[in-house]
């Protein structure tokens, strides 16, 4: 008895392991200035202080590590990723992605993959939006629905006890049932992000939401609605090449969304990377990021028809170049105007890698005219504000998550320097990264088929 006690008297003043990162250039993910010459620490699982090297000092008896002329930023995060089809989560972290907020997975996947971070697996945090909720009858097979918005507080006291961090509001969600998911989210305190078609996103920004996924749908309330008949991926093309981003319709939707403001997730990659075709879209990865044969594979299956372009008229594929310049105009003139720009991908989507694929949406977002200052928020602290979590992650600041990368070359001056990340660190442990990295690149199988 006594032995018990004296082991539990050392076990609980066993102080947390100190580790303390010396010397890099630090971009805090607020913003800020980058600082040179800093010092982070960290104590167990978050950061204890983090400042300039002349007034945070190393605590005595921590584990140092030398980081002179690297970066070290805050892990990035993706705000719109699918879990459900996808095989490889850890390959988020191997590209310095430590956090994902899903769009539309089932419960028992979620927890499936949280069962395999318990194990010690290296995942990103999960943040779960829940299945995305239509009007009417499910479009997908991520959603569900409502008859009308009479029913959203049962559906929202389901999802409480599902454990969601959000909800998603999708589709088929006409402007009523908008309104009741968004009111009530809001008493339980949850962000509503939305893919909307049935409710215009000013009208949704008018009702209070957070923030609003895929450029291209933007532009339905800024062009002639597509025939019936055109369906899939090339809808969200139809006609954005006519659009006037001068005119009337644009001021209005630009200063709906300024007013609240609703962020605005706009998956540039997803609406790039399908239209480049294999060879294009292989060359982007060239060097940093090798495609597994099994999602080369798994993107030809029948499942992502409707995100190909097979049977596209060179017609076509032109206009959808035209309209991939008209999104990156809108989001340069929103995120000049103050709307918050958060980075999502779409991944799994074709050509859309895990991890890889949020890089170089970033790289689309400073194409786009973004800063890589930032396009870099974009993935950290107004990523983390826009999923209500800021006081635990997004940033560098003490009483955060210690989810931190380490790159070889300065992301300010070249955003495709986070190409380099050489250091990962989740909860204040460094991922291995080669052992990562061998798992991926052998994933020969596609990931499974869907339900
Ligand atoms: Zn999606």
């Amino acid at each position: 008895m006594l032995a018990l006690l004296i082991f539990l008297v050392v076990a609980t003043k066993d102080p947390e392991p100190v580790t303390a990162f010396i010397g890099a250039t630090l971009i805090d993910g607020t913003g800020a200035k980058p600082l040179r010459d800093s010092v982070v620490v960290v104590q167990g699982h978050r950061i204890s202080a983090a400042g300039p090297k002349s007034s945070v000092p190393v605590p005595a008896g921590a584990r140092t590590v030398d980081l002179t002329g690297k970066w070290i930023l805050p892990g990035l995060i993706d705000m719109h990723a699918h879990l459900d089809e996808d095989l490889s989560p850890s390959a988020f972290p191997l590209f310095g992605v430590t956090s994902v907020r899903d769009v539309g997975s089932r419960l028992v996947t979620i927890q499936k993959l949280r069962a395999m971070a318990a194990s010690g697996e290296p995942m990103p945090r999960i943040y779960w939006m829940g299945r995305n909720i239509d009007e009417g009858k499910p479009s997908w097979w991520g959603a569900v629905a409502v008859k009308g918005p009479g029913q959203a507080p049962a559906l929202l006291d389901d999802m409480a006890r599902q454990g969601v961090d959000g909800v998603k509001l999708y589709t088929l969600a006409g402007p009523e049932v908008s309104r009741a998911v968004i009111a009530d989210a809001h008493r339980r305190g949850w962000p509503v992000t939305g893919h909307l078609d049935h409710t215009r996103p000013s009208e949704a920004a008018k009702l209070g939401i957070d923030n609003l996924e895929h450029v291209f749908t933007l532009f339905q309330e800024l062009k002639p609605r597509p025939p019936a008949m055109l369906t899939g991926y090339r809808r969200s093309f139809h006609a954005v090449d006519s659009v006037d981003l001068g005119g009337k319709a644009a001021r209005r939707l630009v200063a709906a969304l300024k007013v609240r403001p609703a962020a605005l997730t706009p998956t540039l990659a997803v609406s790039t990377l399908p239209v480049m075709g294999e060879k294009e879209a292989e060359a982007v990865y060239a060097g940093w990021a090798n495609v597994p044969a099994g999602w080369r594979k798994y993107w030809k299956s029948s499942y992502w028809s409707f995100i190909s372009t097979a049977g596209w008229t060179s017609r076509e594929i032109k206009q959808a170049r035209w309209a991939q310049a008209k999104f990156a105009a809108l989001v340069r003139r929103l995120d000049r105007a103050g709307v918050p720009i958060i980075a999502g991908t779409d991944t799994p989507a074709p050509w859309v890698l895990p991890g890889a694929g949020t890089v170089y949406e970033l790289e689309l977002l400073v194409r786009a005219g973004l800063t890589p200052s930032r396009a870099i928020q974009a993935a950290t602290g107004r990523a983390g504000a826009v999923l209500r979590r800021g006081a635990d992650m997004g940033t560098i600041r003490p009483g955060r998550f210690a989810d931190l990368i380490v790159v070889d070359a300065d992301p300010l001056a070249d955003i495709r320097s986070l190409r380099s990340v050489s250091r990962v660190y989740l909860g204040g442990r460094e991922i291995d990264r080669m052992a990562l990295r061998r798992k991926f690149d052998h994933a020969h199988e596609p990931p499974p088929g869907k339900p």
